[in-house]
């Protein structure tokens, strides 16, 4: 190794996780090593941009390397799955699971996990949306409450002060009597660290309309439907050196100007206190174990090139040592790092409790959308891709039965259920009806094309159900037997269904957004496909459900109360090695409603301070 390698900690991965733990050890005087499997990034965002400009495919992953088009990842260095891979078709058959496509290989009945994730410097929160929810304690106390998946071992309580460290990091912008109304309880006197992002025309036209009963007629804690303004990771000041949002709604897949907080803020800041080092493109493939139980290496193999296809594969390998370990490479590949280290020691690794890759866990999302009337339009596209939501109706007894869910409302019209604007665009060119909206096969130029466009567009809106789903031990991660990628490292082996808890959580979802749509007088233009035409499908009394990914996985490597029933401790301490940490939202056992990246990096606040400490 080139670097200096009298290390206190070795962190695997420089995402929301990795990079704010070095920053926090890093400012303690702690010596850090980051090892970090993808790309550095670059010194100007407009690389970012410049790539997902010039990227025909556009995704969440377009700005990022390795690139998607085309991604064979038997022949990618560090490949990661993609939304790509998942509506790719061969001769018109959806061909999600083909290998040599997919990142991910899948068991056979599995479902489509529809989350992705990067594998590059700062980690997925480059393209993350910036919401930062917290979670609530009837959240962590599913299992107690409801009856169904997994408790916690902390309450609400535990994370107040974690949560307040978090926002202040990320920079969180909302107004805490506004989050009092869903219910979030905050320490006396607490204040964010920035005053709240105004809500956009659409979220006005929405809570004036919809505010009111409760959507569907079950017994809520919250008896009312409010729409309120979303935290969010982005500046309504200016902060850290940063700029104020100018709501270009870019969020996803970059922040042009970094208004939106993303890790490589916190990894800058970590390499700017001298006590921590990083190397890119080094793909931690296993650690070691000693005969006492103590972890003594992480193994790497770096390469070069970022290629699709990779002209070379290796240049070399690694060990990294220090007292302490942490993984920090996101749900399914901690899962992977670890199962990965037992194949190949043939001992067990962190996982007395047979719980490695368990519980796989995401938001999975039902979509709506609809038109406007003439007289009130959207006007979307105008601030960040979410402003607001609906977060009164996420609990309350009817959790015992049927999966919780919050309501995104989001103001990039139908990007993401249809892929607007391009695709109406082209359907008054060509004569098609790919956005729904052209069933007279119209073809229109010049004034017209931009009269209809103008009207059409600026109508759409889309709201989205996140919604809950229940920890499974049959949902899970294993290692492929047959699939490696370049550097011949085992490739993920997934296995993803939906519980009835869930399905029926989308049951209801599908009720309360009728009852929305009729609320503001839209046309309802959600369409369902079939599952030939889109994988991620499936029925539920007779009816046909489609769910999207909401890039929230969770629960690989889950907390509990003992080795026998979890992974890591509250702590996210692995039971079986005193001195490995596994962290990120595969440690949380319940996924409540809310995005995750906040509890998680709370989370990695309270494992740092163990970590400080016992150093
Ligand atoms: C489109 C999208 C939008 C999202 N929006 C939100 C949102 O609004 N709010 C919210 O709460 N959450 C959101 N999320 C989720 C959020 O991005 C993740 O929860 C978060 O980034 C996870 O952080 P992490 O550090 O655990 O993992 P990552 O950010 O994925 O970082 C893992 C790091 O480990 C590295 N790594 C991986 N494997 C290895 C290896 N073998 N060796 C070495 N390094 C490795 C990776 O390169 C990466 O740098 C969104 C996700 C997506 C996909
Ligand atoms: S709306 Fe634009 S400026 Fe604001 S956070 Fe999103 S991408 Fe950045």
């Amino acid at each position: 190794m080139s670097k200096d390698d009298s290390y206190d900690v070795v962190i695997v991965g420089s995402g929301f996780a990795g990079a704010n733990l070095a920053l926090l050890l890093g400012s303690d005087g702690k010596r850090v090593l980051i090892i970090e499997a993808g790309d550095n990034f670059p010194s100007n965002r407009e690389d970012f941009m410049e790539n997902f400009f010039l990227n025909t495919f556009k995704s969440p992953s377009s700005p990022y390397s390795p690139d998607d088009n085309g991604l064979d990842p038997a022949r990618t260095n560090a490949p990661r799955p993609t939304i790509q891979a998942l509506v790719e078709k061969d001769n018109g058959v959806p061909d999600w699971d083909n290998p040599e496509k997919a990142y991910f290989t899948y068991t056979d009945g599995s479902l489509p996990f529809t989350s992705t994730y990067e594998r590059v410097a700062g980690g997925t929160g480059n393209h993350w949306m910036g919401t930062c929810l917290r979670m609530s304690n009837a959240d962590l106390k599913l299992k107690t409450n409801y009856g169904h998946g997994l408790d916690w071992p902390l309450d609400y309580d535990d994370l107040q002060y974690y949560y307040a460290q978090a926002e202040y990091q990320i920079g969180v912008s909302a107004d805490v009597a506004e989050q009092e109304i869903v219910g979030t309880e905050f320490a006396p006197g607490y204040s964010y660290p920035m005053r709240g992002i105004p809500k956009s025309n659409w979220d006005q036209i929405a809570k004036d309309k919809v505010d009111g009963a409760p959507l569907t007629d079950e017994d809520y804690t919250i008896d009312a439907t409010i729409v309120t303004a979303t935290p969010a990771g982005r500046n309504s000041e200016p902060y850290q050196e940063r700029r104020v949002c100018h709501g270009n709604t870019n969020c996803t897949p970059v922040c042009p100007i970094q208004a939106k907080y993303d890790p490589t803020v916190s990894l800058d800041q970590a390499l700017a206190t001298g006590n921590v080092d990083i190397i890119y493109k080094s793909v931690v493939d296993y650690i070691t174990v000693d005969s006492a139980g103590k972890i003594d290496g992480v193994h790497y193999i770096t390469y070069e090139d970022i290629l699709v296809p990779a002209s070379s594969g290796a240049t070399g390998q690694g060990t990294a040592t220090g007292p302490m370990y942490v993984l920090a490479a996101h749900a399914v590949e901690n899962a992977k790092i670890l199962l990965n280290s037992a194949r190949i020691s043939g001992k067990n690794i962190a996982n007395t409790s047979d719980q490695v890759g368990r519980n796989l866990m995401d938001h999975p999302v039902y979509l709506a959308w609809g038109l406007l009337p003439s007289a009130s339009p959207a006007y979307a596209y105008r601030g960040p891709i979410s402003t607001s939501g609906i977060e009164t109706l996420r609990d309350g007894p009817f959790r015992s039965k049927r999966a919780a869910w919050r309501i995104e409302l989001g103001n990039a019209a139908w990007n993401w259920p249809v892929g607007d604007p391009y695709v109406s665009g082209l359907d008054y060119i060509y004569g098609t009806n790919n956005g729904g909206t052209n069933s007279g096969s119209a073809i229109y130029g010049n004034q017209d094309y931009v009269t209809t466009l103008n009207d059409i567009l600026t109508r759409q809106f889309r709201i989205g159900f996140l919604v809950e789903q229940d920890a499974e031990a049959s949902n899970r991660v294993q290692l492929s037997t047959t699939e490696t990628d370049n550097l011949k490292i085992p490739r993920p082996l997934v296995t993803y269904g939906l519980s009835e808890y869930t399905m029926k959580g989308f049951e209801k979802a599908r009720v309360a957004a009728d009852e929305f749509m009729s609320r503001i007088g839209a046309t309802d233009f959600t369409v369902t496909a079939s599952a030939k035409d889109n994988p991620a499908t499936f029925t539920y009394n007779k009816q046909t459900y489609n769910y999207s990914g909401a890039g929230h996985l969770c629960g690989t490597h889950v907390m509990g109360t003992s080795s026998s029933n979890s992974v890591v401790t509250s702590t996210q301490r692995s039971w079986d090695h005193d001195n490995l940490y596994v962290i990120g939202c595969g440690s949380m056992p319940s996924i409540g409603t809310e995005n995750p990246t906040l509890t998680m990096t709370a989370l990695t606040w309270l494992t740092a301070q163990e970590i400080a400490n016992r150093l």
